[in-house]
C-alpha cells in the first residue's frame, strides 16, 4: 500500500501570475524554446495546471494507492481569476468522483482571518475534510497574535495541518518557514495533528527538536528528489537519519507534478524500496502505516 501525502492539482486561473512566473521559470525558458507560448497561455503548455484525471494515471503508473491533495492559497500574494473558495469547491468535487483515490485537505491562508474560519466550517461540514494546508511564506508567522483563532477551530476539529518548510520562490519570504514558529502553536493545541513538509528542507535541524518535543507534529519525504538523479546517496543518507530518528512520524510524500520532468513518481518509488536506508517493515511505516495511524488518532 502506498499513499502520496503530499500532491497538488490546481487551475491555471487558480494561481497569480507572480507564483507561475516564480516557480516554473525553468520550464517557462523550456517552453519558449520548444513549446511556445507560456504561463499567461494556459492550458496547452506542461504542468501549467493538473487536475484529477491525470493525476489518476500517474497515480496507476506509479501503482500509488491513495493521494492527499493540498491546495494551495496563494491568492494574498497576488490576483487570481478565481478565489480561494472556488477553487477549494473544485479540489473537493473532482476528488469526491474518486472517494478511495483521494484524501482531499483544505488550503487556505490564515491572514484571511474570519473568512478562513468560514471556509473551514464549511468543508468540515459538507465534506468532512480532515485537514489544511497552509504556507507561512506568504506573509505570516504561526506563532503571531492574529492567527490564534485559526489554530484554536482547527484544534477544535482535531485538524491535520501540513506545513510548507523550506526553499521558496519569486515573493514569498522563507524565514517564515522555520520549524521552530510551531513550537508554541503546539504546546496549546494538542489535537492538532502537524506536518512539517519536506522534512523541513534547509530548516531541517529545527524539525527534528520539534519533532522530539511534540508527539502531534510529524514530516513528509517530499521534494527529496531535488537532489536527484544527481545525488541519490544524499536522498539514502536522509532517509536514514529519519528511520533512525523518527521512524514513526515519517510520511511518503512527492510534491506532484513539481518533480515529473526531474524524477518522476516510479524512479522515487523505486530508489525508496530498493535501496538500503531501512528495513523493509520501515519502508510500510513510511509509505502508508504511519501516515494511517496518524489519521485514526
Ligand atoms: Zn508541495
Amino acid at each position: 500500500m502506498i499513499i502520496d501525502t503530499h500532491v497538488h492539482i490546481w487551475k491555471r486561473t487558480m494561481y497569480p501570475d507572480v507564483i507561475m512566473d516564480a516557480y516554473l521559470e525553468p520550464l517557462v525558458l523550456l517552453d519558449a524554446l520548444y513549446f511556445k507560448g507560456g504561463p499567461q497561455e494556459g492550458k496547452d503548455w506542461l504542468t501549467s495546471e493538473t487536475d484529477e484525471k491525470e493525476l489518476v494515471q500517474n497515480m496507476e503508473v506509479a501503482k500509488i494507492d491513495k493521494s492527499v491533495i493540498l491546495p494551495l492559497d496563494f491568492g494574498m500574494v497576488g490576483p487570481t481569476k478565481q478565489g480561494v473558495e472556488e477553487f477549494n469547491d473544485w479540489v473537493f468535487e473532482a476528488c469526491s468522483a474518486y472517494p478511495d483515490k483521494f484524501l482531499p485537505f483544505i488550503g487556505i491562508d490564515p491572514q484571511r482571518g474570519e473568512t478562513a474560519i468560514r471556509l473551514i466550517e464549511k468543508y468540515i461540514k459538507r465534506f468532512d475534510a480532515k485537514g489544511i494546508k497552509v504556507y507561512p511564506p506568504t506573509g505570516w508567522r504561526p506563532d503571531e497574535e492574529r492567527i490564534k483563532p485559526f489554530w484554536k477551530v482547527l484544534d477544535d476539529h482535531g485538524m491535520v495541518v501540513v506545513t510548507h518548510s523550506g526553499a521558496v520562490w519569486g515573493p514569498l519570504n522563507e524565514e517564515l518557514s522555520r520549524p521552530s514558529y510551531y513550537s508554541k502553536v503546539l504546546e496549546k493545541h494538542e489535537r492538532l495533528k502537524l506536518v512539517i513538509a519536506h522534512m523541513g528542507g534547509k530548516y531541517r535541524d529545527e524539525m527534528f527538536p520539534l519533532l522530539a518535543k511534540h508527539e502531534n507534529a510529524y514530516t513528509d519525504c517530499s521534494a527529496l528528489q531535488g537532489w536527484l538523479p544527481s545525488n541519490p546517496e544524499m536522498v539514502v543518507s536522509r532517509l536514514k537519519e529519519v528511520a533512525e530518528r523518527i521512524p514513526d512520524r515519517i510520511f511518503f510524500g512527492t510534491d506532484w507534478p513539481l518533480f515529473e520532468l526531474a524524477y518522476s513518481q516510479p524512479y522515487f518509488i523505486d530508489l525508496i524500496s530498493t535501496q538500503p536506508w531501512g528495513s523493509e517493515e520501515m519502508k510500510e511505516r513510511l509509505f502508508s502505516v504511519n501516515f494511517q495511524r496518524m489519521m485514526m488518532k
